[in-house]
């Protein structure tokens, strides 16, 4: 059979191109339909349509592929349901920002013809992400790609959207919502985020005087402006400052207002004076107090940050103008008691950075409770499996405590909100069609609502819509609840909680079985990435320079359940070395298969290592399908990694070649050849789902493959294979050859330098095991042996060095090979170029002054210099010391 000569490299940039090719035209990536097959199913995190593949993506995406492709080679029936996110606000700004550019804007364009150009911008531009998730080897069925807005997905929405309105779960409402003042928009409580730390603010005190008798109540505040819209003013019931003054009435500083001093137990007795002034129209808890206490709420900032209602001749003003305005009007009527530091966190837009403003205002709202419930129920139940299970506790909280649901934005990129507002009753009609008249009277007056949905809202049918709902279509079938859902924790609340609702609601069964969460990506100091700190890693760059497998296999290696991810450049360049090492011993072994007959049945004569190879790819093979299942992805490519580098590679090839190059032995070189061809051929396999690439390229050049390894079947463990006896008396020889290494090193015997061994065996059992193997003492590399004599017995010559192994000593004869006076003289100039170096390093350390003013990286660095040194003279001088015991003995 004509075998394929691997080149001498591995050229992952041709490989990548001309496989991902090979598969994608073949129909791979469609799930196969065997009869009786199993279903399983993925739906991709959309990726949002402006977006760019950024290293979390990465990650994300090669846990999925990893998945995907593992249960297409168990013969399942497996989907990965590719598709993107109109992302609302991010796909507006950008075309928002194209317009502004052309010194145009949204506002003049007109809704349709900003539309128009928002389709356009998408066409063109959008979805980069999908060409640059191929590169990555993805094997998402890019036949079946949807986007949010389409066609099917926004009858979807609509759908959803009218069944919810008539079930009277979906509401309009005057709302306390976060509104960036900057975007002219209602922002979810996630999209409105906390700072990363601190901000330097102030906390400013103001007397609030009372209205009978004199004196007055101290309240503290970080916003002053907004003491214009307080309604009261709380202290705690338990408050023993402040329980004669319940009751009382306070004059509302700046203005003709007087309002009430109430008791809430809410009020934190620590926080400030103790006195809270309530704004119930501009803060969240604030409102909830109100509610409580029936008070009034008075709105005084609008939609675009400014002062608006009874203020008076603050009206108009930027919130931030009036602050200063207020705090000096303050001053000068002596109301302003004093102003401390305060660190606070403002709310602020996810998109444009801006405070946040809460703000009443119109919104549609989806009344929660009755959809959480049940999906809360589907995670305690363990009908849905949250993995980490630490996870599971946080979803329950929040959906414990979760808030009706605004999903109104002020954006025109999005799906428009199927509701008309009739001019002449007043009324609304909800309706699946466009209608062209009011339900309730008949006018035809009427007009769409202008609000579109959050984002959220279609990402939240995602695993429903895009298999075809609201048809009942063979795929909803087939592949509704979805297998695994596979994200980051940071979008749980955001999207996969409400995934969960919508899916129960809608499909009456949740939909996923299981929703693996998994780390961010960090630095290495553990540090997120940032384009102000510099030490963003691009997954494209790393693809161009390394390879797709290089990087994928850099991440799953560090993909522990529960944690974060630590990257450096180093981890990928020692994937690199890894996919190095696979590519030479597959040369090796497809070199020695050159006149191999995969049909034939002679069955040869297999050796001790043979046993043992095929032992240990039993158990590799165990582990990674175990792990794999229990989504310990590390782990997992742990496993083939160990296995294929430090059993296959540093041992099985190096006592196999031997039986290779023996023609008297002809049934060894057969039972070699056969051993070699199948491990080769089923590591490739465990580590396919892994690194794609590399093992197609060479799994295309194993003699008797099929048409691609992708397709292949995944090995499965055959116990016949397992030997633990062979696995135990292997583990004598690895010790043996082990204790042979160590011997030189630590003895400094130059590499070149070829020992006398002596096996000094416990007994005559062992004398014979080690003879009859001697071969596998002898052809590992650097262990140079000149001589190998096996005895039983104890004598040794006192020229040897020993090391106690299972059922042996192992002894190396040190006479005539170290040149002492040679290795003296390097280990003193050594010595004494070390003592130097350290002493320059010291005297720097030493300098007035360094260490309080050098840099800290510079100090470090030092520093660092300095262990090293130390740490080196310490193994040199302790090298002295053993050589000169030895020459003791030896002379
Ligand atoms: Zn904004
Ligand atoms: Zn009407």
């Amino acid at each position: 059979m004509a075998i394929k000569e691997l080149p001498k490299n591995f050229d992952f940039k041709d490989s990548e191109k001309r496989w991902y090719g090979y598969w994608e035209e073949n129909g791979y990536f469609k799930p196969a339909q065997k009869p009786g097959a199993k279903n399983y199913c993925i739906v991709i995190p959309p990726p949002n349509v402006t977006g760019v593949l950024h290293i979390g993506h990465a990650l994300n995406n090669t846990i999925q592929d990893i998945l995907i492709r593992y249960h297409r080679m168990l013969g399942e029936a497996a989907l990965w349901q590719p598709g993107t996110d109109h992302a609302g606000i991010a796909t507006q700004y950008v075309v928002e920002k194209e317009l502004q550019k052309e010194g145009t804007s949204r506002r003049e364009l007109g809704r349709e013809k900003f539309l128009e150009r928002t389709w356009k911008w998408k066409e063109e531009k959008g979805g980069m992400i999908i060409e640059q998730l191929k590169r990555l080897g993805a094997s998402c069925d890019w036949s079946r790609i949807r986007f949010t807005m389409d066609e099917g997905l926004s009858r979807a929405v609509r759908e959803v959207f009218v069944k919810l309105y008539e079930e009277g779960l979906i509401y309009r409402g005057k709302y306390l919502v976060n509104w960036c003042p900057g975007c002219g928009t209602a922002l979810s409580q996630l999209e409105a985020e906390l700072g990363e730390s601190d901000e330097q603010g102030q906390l400013w005190y103001i007397r609030y005087p009372f209205v009978e008798g004199k004196g007055a109540v101290i309240v503290a505040t970080t916003r002053p402006e907004t003491l214009l819209g307080d309604t009261a003013v709380a202290v705690n019931p338990e408050d023993d400052r402040y329980k004669d003054l319940i009751g009382k009435m306070v004059r509302l500083p700046c203005t003709e207002r007087k309002i009430p001093v109430i008791a809430d137990a809410y009020v934190d007795k620590e926080f400030g004076t103790g006195a809270l002034k309530i704004t119930p129209a501009h803060d969240f808890n604030d409102y909830e107090i109100g509610l409580k206490h029936s008070l009034e709420l008075v709105q005084v900032i609008d939609t675009e940050g400014r002062m608006t209602g009874p203020v008076g001749k603050y009206k108009g003003m930027d919130r931030f103008e009036c602050r200063s305005k207020i705090v000096e009007d303050l001053k000068e009527q002596g109301l302003l008691e004093k102003i401390t530091p305060y660190p606070v966190r403002p709310g602020r837009c996810y998109r444009c950075s801006t405070i946040v403003e809460p703000t009443l205002s119109e919104q549609w709202f989806v009344k929660i409770k009755p959809l959480a419930e049940p999906a809360l129920e589907a995670v305690k139940s363990g009908r849905t499996r949250i993995i980490p299970e630490s996870e599971s506790k946080k979803y329950s909280n929040w959906m414990e405590n979760i808030r009706d649901w605004c999903i109104s934005r002020q954006l025109w990129w999005g799906h428009r909100i199927p509701a008309w507002h009739c001019r002449d009753c007043k009324k609304i009609t909800v309706s699946r069609a466009d209608p062209d008249k009011c339900r309730n009277c008949g006018s035809k007056n009427i007009e769409q609502d202008p609000d579109v949905l959050d984002t959220w809202f279609s990402s939240a049918l995602w695993p429903f819509s895009t298999l075809g709902w609201p048809d009942a279509t063979p795929e909803l079938k087939q592949f509704y609840p979805n297998a695994v859902l596979v994200t980051g924790f940071d979008i749980l609340f955001f999207w996969v909680a409400r995934m969960m609702m919508m899916g129960i609601h809608f499909k009456k069964d949740a939909p996923f079985y299981d929703i693996y969460l998994h780390g961010l990506v960090r630095d290495e100091r553990g540090e997120k990435f940032s384009k102000t700190k510099g030490n963003v890693i691009d997954p494209l760059k790393i693809i161009d320079e390394f390879g797709a497998d290089a990087l994928r296999l850099a991440l799953v290696l560090l993909a522990f359940t529960g944690r974060d991810l630590k990257l450096s450049m180093k981890r990928i360049e020692d994937t690199k070395h890894f996919i190095n090492k696979i590519w030479n011993a597959s040369k090796f072994a497809l070199s020695q298969l050159v006149d191999f007959d995969p049909g034939s049945s002679r069955p040869g004569e297999q050796s001790l290592a043979d046993k043992w190879i095929l032992s240990r790819l039993q158990a590799a093979t165990r582990e990674t399908i175990r792990l794999i299942e229990q989504y310990q992805f590390s782990e997992a490519a742990q496993a083939v990694y160990h296995f294929f580098w430090d059993e296959f590679c540093d041992w099985y090839i190096e006592w196999s070649k031997p039986f290779f190059y023996r023609p008297e032995k002809p049934g060894q070189k057969i039972a070699a050849q056969k051993t070699i061809h199948q491990v080769l051929d089923s590591a490739l396999r465990l580590l396919h789902p892994f690194m794609p690439f590399v093992t197609e390229e060479i799994w295309q050049a194993v003699p008797g493959h099929g048409d691609s390894l992708m397709m292949a079947d995944f090995p499965a463990p055959d116990n016949e294979l397992v030997n633990p006896s062979v696995e135990d008396a292997v583990k004598d020889l690895q010790e043996a050859v082990s204790a042979v290494r160590n011997l030189r090193s630590e003895n400094m015997v130059p590499i070149a330098a070829k020992v006398k061994v002596l096996v000094l065996a416990d007994d005559e059992d062992a004398a014979n095991f080690f003879k009859d193997h001697r071969l596998y003492l002898e052809s590992p590399p650097s262990v140079n042996i000149k001589e190998l004599e096996v005895k039983a017995g104890t004598e040794k010559p006192g020229s040897c060095v020993a090391t106690r192994v299972r059922r042996a000593e192992v002894c190396v004869d040190l006479t005539g090979i170290i040149d002492f006076d040679k290795e003296f003289s390097r280990l003193a100039k050594e010595e004494e170029k070390i003592l130097k170096e350290l002493e320059r390093v010291a005297a720097t350390l030493a300098k007035p002054g360094f260490a309080d003013k050098a840099p800290r990286e510079v100090f470090e660095k030092h520093l660092g210099i300095k262990i090293d040194l130390t740490e080196k003279l310490a193994a040199l001088q302790s090298n002295l010391k053993r050589l000169q015991n030895l020459r003791g003995r030896i002379k």
